[in-house]
């Protein structure tokens, strides 16, 4: 037993010896190192445990003392060196030479571009707040009220079926099919005169080169006493002048739209070959763009606006189709593939 008691006492001197070499230069790694040999599972006070086994009962309790005072000095003395080391550390690093921020560049400096659809929206709305209209925002998961009822597009309407639409679990609630639900919402909180213009994301079940499941969408509404069609086609022309050039010509065609009577098709000279007939344009000189109309007066009903009173006109166009025309790309579907390579070669168009 003398010979366990001694052999702790030795340890204790041994390990004195270690902590105070490891006092002069307190890293945290360092501290970590005589923890793990001391106080690790292989560690030099683990294996004192186990001799402890071999001793006599009687004298076991005593020759325990012994190992437990020394573990207990052992991690006090960790613990202050750890506590040493958060100081010593820091000083360190601020001896250590400081980086001279003033010193130039080395290389080429990389940098960052926009996404074709962000420049080309920017661009949209830069026109629109020219024109002194007001950007709004809407939900992009709405209800079915939003999105299809209150546009003049009830359950079972024909209309439904030129949309496939993305239905939540809950089927009153969908991916928006058009930026068509903001205007509801913006009516429901707006007393007219009204005049707004709302940018965002759309999804449709589709996928070609022409379409994508996501896709984005710029609508504009205008209501107050005495708006008419001219209205709408002065806005429109006015507008795709400011974005693609002074020399382009619109002209409407009539469609059909539910939340629109009368409806138009927005077709504007191909923005490649200026009118002339080109690949892009099937050598008609004419691009489809959006579609227009003056707002139903159901659409007006649902926002409780009287529609004795009041008329208005709503447009919408796809954002990507147009950065498509302005950049002259090939497939919608590349502009979301991620590609650096491909994204970082758009400048600003206009
Ligand atoms: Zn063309």
């Amino acid at each position: 037993m003398a010979s366990l008691i001694d052999n702790a006492r030795k340890l204790q001197e041994e390990f004195t010896a270690e902590a105070g070499k490891v006092r002069e230069t307190p890293r945290s790694s360092l501290i970590e190192e005589l923890r793990v040999s001391w106080l690790g599972r292989k560690g030099a006070l683990n294996k004192l445990y186990e001799d402890l086994k071999s001793v006599d009962k009687a004298e076991r309790p005593e020759a325990g003392k012994a190992i437990n005072q020394l573990r207990q000095s052992i991690e006090k003395e960790v613990n202050e060196l750890k506590e040493l080391a958060v100081g010593f550390e820091i000083k360190e690093k601020l001896s250590r030479t400081p980086v001279d921020i003033s010193l130039p560049l080395k290389g080429e400096l990389s940098q960052g571009s926009l996404h074709p659809v962000t420049l080309m929206r920017s661009l949209l709305l830069k026109a629109f707040r020219r024109l002194g209209f007001t950007v709004y925002d809407g939900p992009e998961v709405d209800q079915d009220f939003y999105n299809f009822s209150a546009l003049n597009i009830p359950e079972h309407h024909p209309a439904r079926d030129m949309q496939d639409t993305f239905f939540l679990k809950d089927k009153n609630f969908l991916l928006r099919t058009h930026t068509s639900n903001i205007q509801i919402h913006a009516m429901l909180q707006e007393k007219p005169p009204v005049r707004l213009v709302a940018p965002g994301r759309v999804y449709r079940v589709d996928n070609d080169a022409t379409h994508t499941p996501m896709f984005h969408q710029i609508e504009c509404v205008v209501v107050d006493r005495g708006i008419s069609f001219s209205h709408l086609k002065g806005i429109i022309d006015s507008f795709l002048k400011s974005v693609f050039g002074n020399d382009l010509q619109t002209r409407f065609r009539p469609s059909f739209f539910p939340f629109v009577e009368p409806g138009a098709e927005v077709d504007l000279q191909c923005t490649i070959c200026r009118g002339k007939g080109c690949r892009v344009c099937s050598h008609t000189g004419w691009l489809e763009i959006g579609g227009s109309g003056m707002i139903h007066p159901n659409v007006f009903e649902s926002v409780q606006y009287d529609s004795e009173d009041y008329t208005g006109f709503a447009f919408g166009f796809g954002i990507d189709r147009m950065a498509m025309l302005a950049y002259g790309l090939p497939d919608l579907r590349q502009m979301f593939t991620g590609d650096y390579r491909y994204l970082s070669q758009f400048p600003i168009y206009r």
